[in-house]
């Protein structure tokens, strides 16, 4: 028991033990807890602080993300801004650089303008020193003249001293006479009184015979004083006079100055304006001397040309004389200079080349033969000038842009009525051996037939060569294809200087023949284009054998161009046309009136010095030629016989052809016995009238008149010829068709004299013995005459008894007038005036469909373009029919006559045009076509654009005074000439 009480209490202390560990256990983790619990406090406040300072950096994150994303699209912005910029950046560059060529230019202009600057500014010194040399003289007369003044005050002091001297003399001589006197009368006394001693008086006498005797002397010296006074006094009306003179001369010189200033300022803007004619006139003056031009082209320094550290050897003088036109070659140190119509400098593209030859190509178009030749040593850089590099388009050589230019003109050309056709040949001369680089059949190939290429010239002018192809073109792509197979049967060599040298001269041509179809004129223009084989002299190529037969036969060929040259220079007699193929076979192009340019072509190599020498030596001579005058090659082709002139009589009595012949004198008659009408003739009309089977007409209407018979003749046909058909058109008749276009048709036949009898006169001779049928009978015309005192006039002229015409003034048509217009088949406003154009519109409405016709209205064309402007669309419903206005083209080195002309032919309206005619070689020859009646305006730019050409001519379009007194066959009144000249109308009646 007690073991076991032993045991329990053991185990209760044990368990006390343990309760009092655990209960330190507990409190332990009480302590523990409550710790944590502060701990957990704690992390809770951590955390929800956490959470706040989360949540609020949530916030400003957002608020960072927004202001990103706005900071973003910023950048966008921005960098579309950039972009912008940048772009704007780059336009200005370019407008920068357009600004700085346009510096040059004007730095150019400038240089120039100082130019003249300095030569006036010398002339202004020139006449500054002679200011001041007057100046000079005029201060050397004022010095003179205030020295006559001093001198004058001089003198005048000494007058005024010897006036008092000769004063005090004279009171001297007073006081003494008054002494004598005294005396005498002392003496007197004397005598009287006291009868002294003669002694005294004796003494007395001799006194007073002294003081006689001094004032005698002073008398004298009074009269000497008063000479001298005299003389002064005329002295200083001299030196007044003279300085008069001096201040008039002076004034005088001062007025020429400052009228030398006016004149210099003036000189300075002739001298500006002069220098712009200048230029104009310098090439007119090439074109009249008719010089073979000579341009000289230096290429750039090549690669393998290796000349970096050597001096350079070609320079341009910069001087303004010369500017554009020298070359300078520096040889062991000695200079050679050479002037040339134009120098192209190592820079200039093949665009600046061309530009300055595009005139040349442009008159092969009209008719001239042209021949451009490249010249020059092996790799100078003919091939580069004439055809360029193949496949780059902008180093395109002159042939190919040449073509180009004609192919566009040919377009433009068309336009006034201008057909072309072209023909292109192309060849090359090696060895004195005529080669066709065209030909299908290759050199090696069989063909039967040994072909000859013999050089044949026909009367006209024409080169032909046996046996050479010669191809139609249309288009410069085909001229282009043509080249490159010509290109590549060239011959080529190899020679020292260059890897693929030509050796052959090659030739290019093309013929152009143009047809204007509606003047009939005919051109043939050539043009050639050669890029000879190299020049370089036999030593240098180091040639041998073949090279050398090459060589030679190049060298002989070139030396007899410049022979030909030189012979045509100075008119040789005998030409050597025939000592080569190649002048032979350029003979008509070399020969007199054609258009030739050599470029020479110069290598700036250092190691070509001497060839580049001998290149230039020899343009300088070619420069110097003058050939001839170059000459169009033009012809009118022969008129077809069915438009030739007719005036068929129908009679059958030969007095009546010879009636009609003196009336008419410049018109080819036919008589025809049997009344029938040959079928080539089926539009020519009958004149009928009771009185006189007159002739048909029909007049050539190609050309303007030459008389006022032959106007009005003209004006007849073209009425006639397009009246005859609507007039007999059934529906007419009918009324039927509603839709039907009323005729409406105007004439112009131009008036000086536009009085009532001469007006009357005129519409007398065109409306007299009208052949106008309708439904086989005459038709009834009706004539509106503007006012009461014309038709008084026309009733005076006998007009009423024209057959078939009534003749009603427009302004006060009666009371008859609805039966009159309703009798009438034709109604003609003659000379209306604007003010009526509203009864005239009320007129042609009620006639419809019936034809009307306005004949010379009172108004210009200029005054319907702009006055009249309500009417435009009904004015405009009239076709003129004949019309034309005379012109005066006047230029600076001529005056030329000119003409508008329209002229329906064949009665058809449509295609007709108005020809613009200017006097060439004593003729008229239509230079322009226009679709609607041109302004005057445009035909000042059609003449201008045509003189421009070959001769500056400004533009002056006036009144015809040649025309009309051709006409008339008197002299026109000037006055009246210039007063009607706004109205470019020509008169016949002056
Ligand atoms: P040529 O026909 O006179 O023998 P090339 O026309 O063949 O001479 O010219 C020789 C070389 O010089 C060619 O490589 C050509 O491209 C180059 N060349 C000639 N002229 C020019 C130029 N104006 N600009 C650039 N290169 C040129
Ligand atoms: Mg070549």
């Amino acid at each position: 028991m007690g073991e076991k009480e032993e045991e329990l209490n053991s185990i209760i202390m044990a368990l006390r033990k343990n309760y009092t560990a655990l209960q330190e256990k507990f409190a332990k983790e009480e302590s523990d807890k409550l710790a944590a619990m502060v701990l957990v406090t704690k992390e809770k406040d951590a955390r929800l602080s956490a959470e706040r300072s989360h949540a609020s950096i949530m916030e400003e994150l957002e608020r960072a993300q927004r202001e990103s994303s706005s900071a973003n699209q910023k950048i966008l912005s921005l960098n579309d801004t950039y972009k912008r910029l940048q772009e704007y950046n780059t336009s200005l560059q370019q407008y920068n650089s357009k600004l700085q060529s346009e510096l040059n230019q004007t730095n150019e202009l400038l240089k120039n303008v100082e130019k003249e600057k300095v030569a006036v500014l010398e002339n202004l010194s020139n006449l500054r020193g002679y200011c001041t040399s007057l100046q000079d003289q005029l201060t050397a007369t004022k010095a003179s003249s205030s020295e006559t003044m001093k001198l004058k005050e001089a003198l005048a002091s000494e007058v005024g001293c010897l006036r008092l001297d000769l004063q005090q003399v004279r009171d001297d001589r007073d006081r003494q006479l008054s002494n004598v006197q005294q005396l005498s009368t002392e003496v007197f006394k004397y005598k009287e009184w006291t009868g002294k001693s003669a002694c005294e008086l004796e003494k007395l006498t001799t006194k007073s015979n002294e003081l006689k005797a001094t004032c005698a002397s002073q008398t004298d010296q009074i009269k000497k004083l008063q000479e001298k006074l005299d003389a002064a006094e005329s002295k200083l009306a001299m030196s007044d006079l003279s300085a008069f003179e001096i201040r008039a001369g002076y004034e005088e010189q001062q007025r020429v100055n400052s009228e030398l200033q006016f004149r210099l300022a003036e000189a300075e803007v002739k001298l500006v304006e002069g220098e712009s004619l200048r230029k104009k006139l310098h090439n007119t003056i090439l074109e009249l001397k008719g010089n073979i031009r000579v341009f000289c082209r230096v290429r750039p320094l090549l690669f393998d040309d290796a000349a970096e550290d050597e001096p350079k050897t070609v320079s341009f003088p910069t001087t303004t004389e010369n500017l554009g036109r020298g070359v300078e070659l520096l040889q062991h140190g000695q200079k050679h200079s050479f002037v040339f119509d134009k120098v192209f400098v190592p820079e200039s593209s093949q665009e600046e080349v061309f530009v300055e030859v595009s005139q040349l190509v442009q008159s092969a178009l009209d008719g001239y033969k042209v021949c451009i030749f490249a010249y020059g040593q092996t790799g100078s850089g003919k091939t580069h000038t004439m055809m360029g590099a193949p496949g780059n388009d902008d180093d395109k050589g002159l042939i190919p842009r040449s073509l180009e230019q004609i192919f566009e003109s040919r377009q433009t050309l068309q336009n006034q009525g201008w057909k072309y056709e072209m023909q292109v040949s192309m060849l090359e001369i090696y060895n004195e051996t005529i080669r066709d680089l065209l030909a299908t059949n290759r050199p090696g190939s069989t063909d039967s037939r040994v072909k000859q290429y013999a050089i044949k010239h026909d009367a006209n002018g024409n080169t032909h060569v046996s046996d050479m192809t010669i191809v139609d073109v249309r288009s410069s792509r085909e001229v282009s294809f043509l080249l490159n197979r010509a290109a590549q049967s060239r011959s080529v060599g190899t020679t020292q200087m260059n890897e693929q040298s030509s050796r052959s001269h090659f030739v290019f041509t093309l013929r152009i023949m143009g047809v204007n179809e509606s003047t009939e004129q005919q051109v043939q223009g050539f043009l050639n284009l050669i890029d000879l084989a190299g020049s370089e002299r036999l030593s240098k190529s180091g040639s041998t054998g073949d090279r050398l037969k090459e060589t030679q036969a190049i060298n002989k060929s070139l030396s007899s161009l410049s022979d030909v040259i030189f012979a045509l220079a100075k008119k040789e007699e005998h030409v050597p046309f025939r000592n080569s193929k190649l002048t032979y076979l350029l003979q008509p192009c070399l020969g007199g009136d054609s258009k030739t340019l050599m470029v020479v072509n110069v290598s700036p190599a250092p190691s070509s010095i001497n060839e580049s020498l001998c290149s230039l030596r020899f343009a300088a001579r070619v420069n110097a030629c003058e050939i001839g005058i170059p000459r169009r090659q033009t012809s009118v082709k022969q008129l077809d016989a069915r438009l030739s002139y007719g005036l068929f009589a129908f009679s059958d009595s030969a007095s009546n052809i010879t009636k009609m012949t003196s009336l008419l004198p410049n018109v080819h008659m036919n008589l025809v016995r049997d009344h029938s009408i040959p079928s080539q003739f089926n539009r020519t009309f009958f004149i009928g009238s009771s009185k006189t089977i007159l002739p048909i007409i029909h007049c050539n209407l190609s050309s303007p008149p030459k008389s006022k018979e032959e106007a009005i003749r003209q004006a007849k046909t073209c009425l006639i010829t397009t009246l005859e058909k609507p007039l007999n058109n059934p529906k007419l008749a009918a009324g039927k068709l509603k839709k039907l276009k009323q005729p409406r048709f105007r004439v112009e036949i131009p008036v000086i004299d536009d009085s009532p009898e001469s007006l009357t006169q005129l519409a007398l001779q065109l409306f007299d013995d009208m052949p106008l049928k309708r439904k086989g009978s005459k038709v009834k015309i009706l004539i509106l005459w503007p006012n009461s005192r014309l038709t008084e006039a026309a009733n005076n002229l006998q007009f009423g008894s024209v057959d078939n015409a009534d003749i009603v003034s427009l302004m006060n048509m009666g009371d008859g007038v609805n039966r009159v217009l309703n009798s009438a088949d034709l109604v003609v406003f003659l000379t209306p005036e604007g003010s009526q154009l509203e009864v005239m519109e009320a007129v042609t409405n009620r006639m419809y469909p019936k034809p009307m016709v306005i004949f010379n209205p009172r108004w210009s064309y200029d005054d319907e373009e702009s006055n009249l402007g309500d009417f435009k669309d009904f004015l405009g419903s009239f076709e003129v029919v004949y019309s034309f206005m005379g012109l005066e083209v006047r230029g600076l080195l001529s005056k030329r006559n000119g003409v508008v002309f329209k002229c329906v032919r064949d009665g058809v309206l449509s295609g007709e045009r108005w020809s613009v005619l200017v006097e060439e070689e004593g003729e008229l020859k239509v230079v322009s076509i226009f679709k609607t009646r041109p302004s005057i305006t445009e035909v000042e730019n059609v003449l201008y654009n045509l003189m421009a050409v070959n001769s500056p001519i400004t533009k002056s379009a006036k009144f015809l005074k040649g025309l009309v007194s051709n006409v008339t066959g008197k002299k026109s009144n000037p006055t009246r000439g210039e007063v009607e000249a706004k109205r470019y109308v020509i008169g016949f009646f002056a």
